[in-house]
């Protein structure tokens, strides 16, 4: 085991040299992980973690997987690289088999992260309206709350304020729409193309001019906005609108993807084909960068024009990295051996339904929801009245927790007004016993604030 003096030294060196993502400036409160097995990281100082969010949302088959090390090792000392302007052929079993999951054929545009996943998406569908000859559509639909990236037009569509306002001007052409809320906005209607959230992209679509819409994107699930749960048929009659409007619908799977909502995809869970799909995070479990930009047949045929500007002009010189592609497949594999999809699916509503019995007279609690391991809990000051809790007392809980060895997440600081949800999002393979002792963790963490 590390001695504490020896942690102390880690941190100060932390502080000095590594500029730390999405975090309010405080050192002492920095967990530097050392290693990890399965669903637990044990950190510099020898203390070890049930990580109930699998990193960010991502380590999908959970931590030491000694095989995705050794696809890794062995692609690298086969083919170390080789770039996508050619092929090699890890990229085209993984194309093969992504196409499979999807049930459906799609090619496939593989980058390195969910934002350039997105950006590739929106340069796509920007471009295939232009080779139909509709060079006006350019226009991207969002909705608030939504998260979709880093990078100047990811960042434009997501519709998270509080992230973007230090570095405005993003990039021009992104719209945003109400998403659903089924616990702050109950909305319920026999036809799904009723809801008010549908109705308010038609609305938008129209307002804006139909013949400017080239995409609306959107996840199955909106996630590190809250976990917002839509309605039945949500998804689907959103798609309607989009082929009424003529624009493509672009299913962000960054985190739904890989078995996250107990199904390999998340628009799975709605009778829909999406346009195009772009995934990352749990396609290789975060054993090594990889994404995926899935386009379905049609659109990739419009690409294949014989002028010279006819192609798509992008690049990016890792995407595709034949040992990210081998460890990819590898890491499909242990989803489809282990059941992991059912897995999550199973679990996923045991949690669900711990939380809601533990929880339901907890005055604070004010909705637990989710779909497989994807579970928000939205903290609240009174639950007639359904204002958010202070972001210190939501602060608090997750600090029990990780006193007492569990990290859970929150929606950040990223969501104007609400920043109040409580995230779980563990890695699939996680035990019964793992499971319980969540729940007892975060329902003594709760307690504690009452
Ligand atoms: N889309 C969604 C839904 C995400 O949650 C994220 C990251 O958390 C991204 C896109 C961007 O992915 P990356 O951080 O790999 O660029």
């Amino acid at each position: 085991m590390k001695t504490e003096p020896t942690h102390q030294l880690w941190l100060d060196k932390d502080d000095r040299y590594v500029w730390h993502s999405m975090k309010p400036y405080n050192p002492q409160a920095t967990l530097i992980a050392d290693q990890a097995k399965g669903c637990w990281v044990v950190d510099a100082a020898g203390r070890q973690y049930l990580d109930a969010m699998a990193g960010l949302w991502c380590v999908n088959v959970g931590y030491g997987r000694e095989e995705l090390a050794e696809a890794a090792y062995e692609q690298l000392k086969t083919l170390a690289y080789f770039p996508l302007t050619q092929s090699h052929l890890p990229a085209i079993q993984l194309g093969e088999k992504l196409s499979e999951l999807l049930g459906d054929e799609y090619v496939i545009f593989f980058s390195n992260s969910g934002s350039e996943a997105n950006e590739t998406a929106f340069k796509i569908a920007r471009q295939y309206h232009q080779q139909r000859g509709e060079p006006h559509r350019y226009k991207i639909v969002s909705r608030y709350r939504a998260y979709h990236g880093n990078s100047m037009g990811a960042l434009a569509a997501t519709g998270q304020a509080q992230r973007k306002y230090k570095y405005e001007p993003l990039a021009p052409g992104f719209i945003h729409v109400p998403p659903p809320d089924r616990y702050r906005d109950p909305d319920t209607a026999d036809d799904p193309r009723q809801l008010r959230a549908v109705k308010a992209v038609d609305d938008v679509m129209t307002w804006e001019l139909s013949e400017t819409i080239a995409a609306m994107i959107m996840e199955p699930i909106i996630t590190g906005g809250g976990v917002l749960m839509p309605p039945d048929g949500y998804m689907k009659a959103v798609k309607e609108v989009c082929e009424k409007h003529g624009a493509l619908l672009i299913v962000d799977e960054v985190i739904c993807g890989f078995g996250r909502t107990g199904k390999p995809f998340g628009f799975m869970h709605e009778e829909v084909k999406p346009d195009i799909i772009t995934m990352a995070k749990g396609i290789t479990s975060a054993y090594l960068p990889l994404a995926a930009t899935a386009v379905r047949k049609e659109i990739y045929e419009a690409f294949k024009g014989t002028d010279e500007y006819d192609y798509f002009r992008h690049v990016n010189t890792f995407g595709g990295h034949p040992a990210a592609c081998a460890v990819a497949l590898k890491n499909i594999e242990i989803m489809e051996t282990e059941r992991l999809f059912d897995r999550s699916r199973e679990a996923g509503e045991w949690l669900l339904s711990a939380l809601k019995t533990k929880l339901a007279d907890h005055p604070y609690v004010g909705d637990v929801r989710g779909r497989g391991l994807l579970v928000g809990i939205e903290l609240v000051v009174d639950r007639a009245t359904k204002e958010p809790l202070d972001v210190s007392l939501v602060n608090q809980v997750i600090s029990q927790c990780k006193a007492h060895g569990v990290i859970i997440g929150k929606n950040g600081t990223t969501v104007a007004g609400y920043n109040n949800v409580l995230t779980l999002s563990p890695p699939l393979c996680i035990s019964d016993d793992e499971l319980s002792l969540l729940v007892r963790v975060l329902t003594e963490a709760l307690a504690a604030i009452q």
